[in-house]
């Protein structure tokens, strides 16, 4: 059986449901297996040809174990990766760019990002297990942008989850703001807050701080740091693979990079054995992994508004799971350089470690006039409109290619051209072509709630709302 633990200390290990159910572990670090599982390279011949709820369900279960009946782990899965939730039957389609380079649309979604893979799946594992347990929960989060309305989408179906979603008041895009407010469930509740997004994530951290009230409403989280997201991340780059090299030739990915989720999946995924090349971590003009690739130093600065504002981050959480195999598992050291980072804003690796996080890594920045010269690149030359997060690694992959040309390689899309319509029209002079779904929203009524900045009001409209568990 699989056994979980954080990487702050191995402690008392933990099973897979506990570790969904908790997201982040109780010492402050994240949950990682406490050993990685191998595939059989027998497998990949087997996987040529399923679907992709299939090869998921190969991936996924050696993650699971015993904790959701195999009949059910494939039911879920079935459910989650349909054309009913899915605008493409491929799910994740690989559009040809180049010679010996493709893009992966992570864009077919209900919300038009790659946040949508793993957060449907979880919402439905998540509501199943409540079910079974016979428990309530209420999920609390702040978003800038993307994940608050692919959380609420993940969540609108569950009956044993409210979901509450704070954003700051006029500071998300309209787009963006539409795709949350204009959800009617009854289990759905938007917060357009008088403030900032850190003053939305500060509300959030206090109210997550409110032992009484946390236990009393089973506050609950779904970001990036719950594990189940990185797993269910892991098996589009199993489909890329098979689809590209049969699972025997390695392949490339370059994956536009905020908090270092999307890629650490890739890193998983090589880890089991999927046949992966080089890793390429792009990042915009907030570029610490970067700097940290060519330097060893871990160093936040302040944060840069740009055109591709899903990448606007300077501390990368998921970073913390890579570093802890990094470092060879050594538990203390890592809550050594935790600490260094809390305190000294900072810390330093240098020697075989970093020679080590080279190879598993290459990192490159973007600015935002290069993003916006190669949005108009690739339509020139392709015909294809990508987003400026996709542009950001479009860029680094180019220098890839250059040095590798013979390995294909794969540029993750990780959100529609019409989520950014802006950016695509000043790169281009064309306005991105509209999904149905996505045109739609102008003409829906909208509900959300306006709430000063203000713990105690906002903590007051979630007692009124949510329905508490029996
Ligand atoms: C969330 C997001 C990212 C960053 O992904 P991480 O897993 O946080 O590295 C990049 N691009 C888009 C469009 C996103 O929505």
């Amino acid at each position: 059986m699989i056994r979980y633990v954080s990487t702050r200390g191995p402690g008392a290990p933990s099973r897979f449901l506990d570790v969904m159910m908790a997201g982040m572990a109780p010492d402050g670090g994240l949950y990682l297996p406490e050993s990685w599982p191998e595939l059989d390279r027998s497998l990949f011949s087997h996987l040529s040809g399923l679907r992709y709820a299939g090869i998921a369900m190969h991936i996924i279960k050696p993650f699971v174990g015993n904790d959701v009946p195999d009949d059910v782990l494939q039911r879920l899965l079935d459910e989650t990766y349909t054309p009913a939730f899915f605008n493409h039957t491929a799910m994740t389609p690989l559009v040809q760019a180049g010679p010996n380079a493709w893009i992966m649309e992570l864009f077919h979604g209900p919300t038009y990002s790659f946040k949508d893979y793993a957060l449907q799946f979880l919402g439905r594992l998540f509501d199943y297990v409540l079910g079974q347990r016979g428990q309530r929960i209420t999920i609390v989060g702040a978003t800038s942008g993307d994940t608050g309305s692919a959380a609420i989408e993940a969540c609108r179906h569950c009956k044993n989850i409210d979901i509450f979603i704070l954003h700051p008041q006029g500071r998300t895009s309209e787009v963006q703001r539409r795709q949350m407010t204009t959800v009617s469930a009854p289990n759905v509740f938007n917060i357009a807050l008088a403030g900032t997004f850190d003053d939305c994530q500060g509300i959030v951290k206090s109210l997550f701080a409110d032992e009484v009230f946390r236990v009393e409403y089973s506050l609950s989280a779904v970001n990036s740091i719950n594990w189940v997201r990185i797993m269910a991340q892991i098996v589009y780059y199993a489909v890329a693979a098979v689809a590209l090299g049969g699972g025997e030739r390695p392949v490339s990915f370059t994956v536009p990079t905020g908090n270092f989720g999307n890629i650490y999946a890739g890193w998983v995924a090589r880890r089991m054995g999927v046949p992966i090349k080089n890793l390429v971590v792009a990042s915009n003009r907030n570029d610490i992994l970067t700097r940290f690739f060519e330097s060893g130093d871990m160093r936040p600065e302040s944060v840069v508004p740009s055109l591709s504002p899903s990448m606007d981050i300077q501390v990368s959480s998921n970073f913390e799971r890579y570093l802890c195999d990094l470092i060879g598992r050594d538990y203390a050291a890592l809550v050594r350089l935790m600490e260094s980072f809390r305190t000294q804003k900072a810390f330093h690796l240098s020697g075989e470690i970093m020679q080590k996080a080279r190879r598993d890594f290459r990192a490159y920045r973007c600015s935002d006039l290069n993003t916006l010269e190669i949005m108009k690149q690739c339509y020139q030359a392709t015909g294809i409109m990508i987003d400026p997060h996709t542009a950001v690694g479009f860029h680094a992959a180019q220098q890839e290619i250059d040095k590798d040309p013979a390995t294909p390689m794969v540029m993750m899309a990780c959100a529609h051209p019409a989520k950014f319509p802006d950016a695509v029209r000043q790169a281009t002079g064309l306005d991105p072509v509209m999904p149905a779904a996505l045109a739609g929203l102008q003409g829906k009524a909208e509900k959300f709630m306006a709430l000063p900045r203000d713990l105690d009001k906002v903590r007051q409209y979630i007692r009124q709302s949510a329905r508490r568990q029996s």
